[in-house]
């Protein structure tokens, strides 16, 4: 079964609504592919403006975190239903500067899969190892406690409308990517944790994106590797080089 490639900017604290238009109009023709999903993954502020800047576009709309609970006492948050209701389609979870700046643990980021699936919003579910995992040899091992930890009730037929990340702390933001090779060594490795917790077909469904310094320049690639069925993109996705990915 061929696997719909998914390739995602994840615009981080960058952007102000000004600045996010002004970049969807730059990027507008740049990403026009309608053989592979294309999202934007923005800041909570940008949500309302890019949703209607990218309006009669092949873009999806994605946000970068929420709470997960509808309403209520929980100053500085945002909700699913919010996001919902505002066009948002794809939610990131668990990625890495959530885990370690603002200290989400692998519980709340299994209760954030459950309630984003609840929600109708689809996560983009990211997990990875830090360098000192790298280098010890233990990657492996992490990866898989943190997929089990992440998926625990969650169902085969959710999974198969899953985004799994697959991003080396260690590859995001510096510059260092990692190898194609190395990439698909963990990408095809989470598709057999899948395999051992549900069934071949919902491995065979569920995809995978490489992150961590992907750009105009590697992603071809990377994105010609078996198991790797798109890109989450940080730095790359705020600069024209992100429509030389999506045609990668
Ligand atoms: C990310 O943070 O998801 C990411 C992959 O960032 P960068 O592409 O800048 O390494």
């Amino acid at each position: 079964m061929a696997r719909r490639r998914i390739i995602a900017g994840n615009w981080k604290m960058n952007m102000t609504p000004s600045q996010a238009v002004e970049l969807c109009a730059t990027l507008k023709d740049l990403v026009n592919n309608d053989a592979e999903d294309v999202v934007y993954c923005v800041p909570a502020i940008d949500i309302v403006p890019v949703a209607e800047a990218i309006k009669g576009t092949n873009v999806k709309l994605g946000a970068e975190n929420f709470y997960i609970e509808d309403k209520g006492a929980f100053t500085g948050e945002i909700s699913a239903p919010m996001l919902k209701e505002a066009g948002v389609e794809y939610i990131i979870i668990g990625h890495s500067e959530r885990r370690d700046i603002f200290g989400e643990n692998d519980i709340l980021i299994n209760a954030k899969v459950k309630k984003a699936f609840a929600a109708g919003l689809k996560p983009i579910l990211c997990c990875g190892e830090s360098l000192a995992l790298r280098k010890a040899g233990t990657y492996k091992e992490w990866i898989a406690r943190q997929i089990k930890w992440d998926l625990t009730d969650v169902t085969a037929d959710q999974v198969k409308e899953l985004v799994i990340a697959y991003e080396p702390i260690w590859a995001i933001g510096t510059g260092e990517t990692a190898t194609a090779d190395q990439a698909q060594e963990v990408c095809k490795m989470i598709r057999e944790v899948i395999a051992d917790m549900y069934d071949a077909a919902t491995a065979e469904a569920v995809r995978i994106q490489y992150g961590g310094s992907m750009n105009a320049g590697n992603a071809a690639e990377l994105l010609s590797k078996e198991d790797i069925d798109g890109g989450l993109i940080g730095g790359a996705a705020l600069k024209p080089d992100f429509g030389q990915i999506v045609n990668a």
